[in-house]
């Protein structure tokens, strides 16, 4: 008996994996493939995800795995740098290979002490009022108390819950793809950098040593069931720039579509879904990983809470009440994005109107905090603007708040030093620092970050511990 069986080692799965552990959980993490994806695409870590990852002390290695580069540019591709001052200490993106994050949060995972099985698909589930009973393919049965889809976009659990998946399907597909080119880097770097200007889902890049990433619309390669061949890459390219430049030798090749869906629940019963198996959208602005990270970060202390017993009645729910708006919103800013890379007049237009307005600094600033999910704000009810909203690192007196979070816990920090969190000390730690450079007297923090409290009283800060860490202890 499991307290959590995970479907989908992806990095939805391993981060959600990695948060239940810090709260002891039992988990167990169900992988159907048995080899990491041989299709190593780079994605992008977006500020937020980069906080989280300094959060619990993962960061370092994953800075010795990426390449830093500016934050700016990433809205529908317009070219425009982030603005000053952001409100982040990790103001940067973070370009990675997704089997190398995948495989550090798994590692972590499992540093921390979850069991994650590859080869072992989810095919079948069954839950009742004490637990999930799930079924693998080769028929064995395993027992959890909860039971979450990680498992993507083509999720077996959210098909088997038969929650609704709606939205659009796919209008266009592009083909990915890297691989060698036959002529000199002098002689098609012009041509391929004019073609890709006036067509946005055109790039030919190099990706390496030798190694170059091709990137075309998909329009007339024809059997999408089977996966894309050097052959239809040659073709799109003849198609669009008149010539294949020679490609041949390729490293892999992928293909993906724009559609764009929202489960319309995150959790029946037992069951919840995270990650890609609860929302799909076109990659543009690099978010959709981010996203399920985020979800992840967001329902493991929950989760644990509720199995650990002191979770308050509703705060499982709280899970959809917050990511399910954060996912419509980053589908809806994903729609704008592809309109805007369209090729006709009408979006093109659009499209440099746009440019203008993002030279004014709070245009640029709310788009970047768009994508980088630091603009994040959860209705906590009325209260300062900061009630809500993630708090960005600061310093404090142990060295920089982020590194005090490691654990997974709640934390107040308290410049008033007269508080106390006895009664939830196992749950939330305290923090008496009256040099913080914070705007508030005392702030209480979840788990994932976010401000639960703003205040300097102390029955009204107990109020608040009860309504987010449940009961004291006695
Ligand atoms: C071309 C491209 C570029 C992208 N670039 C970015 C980017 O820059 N930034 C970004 O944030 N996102 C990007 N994305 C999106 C990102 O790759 C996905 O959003 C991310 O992989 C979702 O993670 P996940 O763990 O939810 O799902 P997945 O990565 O799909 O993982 C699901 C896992 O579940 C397993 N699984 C499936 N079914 C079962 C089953 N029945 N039982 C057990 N296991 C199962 C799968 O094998 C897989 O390992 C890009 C996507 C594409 C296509």
């Amino acid at each position: 008996m499991f307290d959590v069986i995970i479907a989908g080692c992806g990095p939805t799965g391993a981060m959600l994996a990695a948060e239940l552990r810090l709260h002891d959980v039992r988990v167990l993490v169900l992988e159907k493939e048995t080899e990491p994806a041989s299709f190593v695409r780079i994605v992008g870590l977006h500020i937020r995800s980069i906080e989280l990852m300094a959060m619990r002390g993962l960061l370092e290695r994953i800075l010795e795995r990426g390449r830093q580069r500016p934050a700016g540019s990433y809205f529908a591709a317009i070219d425009k740098p982030a603005p000053e001052g952001l409100d982040s200490a990790y103001a940067y993106l973070l370009g990675i290979p997704q089997p190398v994050i995948v495989h550090l949060l798994e590692e972590h995972a499992i540093e921390l002490g979850a069991q994650v099985r590859h080869g072992c698909a989810v095919v079948d589930f069954e839950q009742d009022d004490d637990g999930v009973t799930v079924e693998l393919a080769d028929g064995e049965q395993l027992r959890s108390r909860y039971l979450v889809g990680c498992d993507g976009g083509r999720s077996t659990v959210r098909k088997l819950l038969g929650v609704g998946f709606p939205g659009e399907p796919a209008r266009t597909e592009t083909l990915m793809g890297e691989m060698e080119v036959g002529v000199p880097q002098e002689e098609f770097a012009a041509k391929a950098s004019e073609i890709g200007e006036a067509d946005k889902r055109f790039s030919l890049r190099a990706a390496g040593v030798g190694v170059y990433r091709v990137v075309v619309p998909a329009a007339g390669v024809s059997d999408r069931a089977e996966p894309p061949t050097l052959e239809d890459f040659k073709q799109q390219l003849r198609t669009i720039a008149g010539t294949d430049f020679g490609v041949h030798s390729p490293r892999w090749l992928s293909r993906f579509g724009d559609a764009t869906r929202l489960a319309e629940r995150y959790r029946v019963g037992r069951v919840l879904l995270a990650g890609d198996a609860a929302h799909i959208h076109p990659p543009i602005g690099g978010q959709g990983l981010n996203l399920g990270v985020q979800d992840a970060f967001n329902l493991g202390w929950k989760l644990a809470a509720q199995i650990r017993g002191w979770a308050p009645e509703t705060l499982l729910d709280t899970y959809q009440a917050e990511r399910h708006p954060v996912a419509a919103d980053v589908l809806d800013n994903t729609r704008a994005q592809t309109e805007l890379l369209s090729t006709g007049p009408g979006p093109q237009a659009v499209r440099r109107l746009l440019t203008e307005l993002m030279d004014f600094d709070e245009v640029n600033r709310h788009l970047m905090e768009k994508i980088t999910a630091i603009g994040i704000r959860y209705d906590f009810g009325e209260g300062p603007d900061l009630l809500g909203r993630r708090l960005h690192d600061i310093d404090v007196k142990q060295g920089h708040l982020y590194g005090l979070l490691h654990r997974g816990r709640g934390l107040l920090l308290d410049r008033t030093e007269r508080l106390t969190v006895d009664g939830w000390s196992d749950r939330v730690d305290y923090l008496a620092d009256p040099t913080a450079v914070l705007d508030a007297p005392c702030v209480l923090l979840r788990p994932d970050g976010h401000v639960a409290w703003i205040g300097d009283d102390q029955q009204d800060l107990a109020d608040h511990l009860s309504r987010w860490f449940g009961k004291p202890a006695n």
